[in-house]
């Protein structure tokens, strides 16, 4: 038995989502993201190679708004 819950290891695909249509694993892509009127460079999400559907993870959408939020403040 191996206890494994806290501990995060680099490589494996354990944080691998899933395509809930196609049952594939979505693969990371950048691209320009608008948002509010403002344009975020280099913007990472997750896409799905079959379907395109695109979505974003909790911890890439706290980048987000923090580089929305930060780029407000000026
Ligand atoms: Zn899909």
């Amino acid at each position: 038995m191996e206890r494994n819950s806290s501990k995060k290891s680099a490589g494996t695909k354990a944080g691998a989502l899933l395509c809930p249509v196609c049952c594939v694993e979505y693969v990371e892509v950048e691209f320009d993201f608008e948002v509010d009127g403002i344009v975020l460079h280099n913007v990472r999400a997750l896409k799905c190679p079959s379907c395109q559907e695109e979505r974003f993870t909790p911890e890439q959408t706290t980048a987000i708004e923090k580089r929305v939020s930060d780029a407000t403040r000026q």
